[in-house]
């Protein structure tokens, strides 16, 4: 059987690819990782990213 997931989970972000990120509140641009992108700088997450 094999399991995916469980705790170690979050340091997986080192193997998800970077996207470049722009943020529609602020107008930051910076690296976004995953899904679910939130703005640095305000902590928004109106963000738009490429790729
Ligand atoms: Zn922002």
């Amino acid at each position: 059987m094999c399991t995916v997931g469980g705790p170690m989970a979050d340091i997986d972000i080192k193997k998800m690819k970077t996207r470049k990120c722009r943020c529609l509140d602020c107008g930051n641009e910076f690296k976004g990782v995953g899904r679910r992108v939130i703005c640095p700088s305000c902590q928004s997450d109106n963000v738009e990213c490429e790729g």
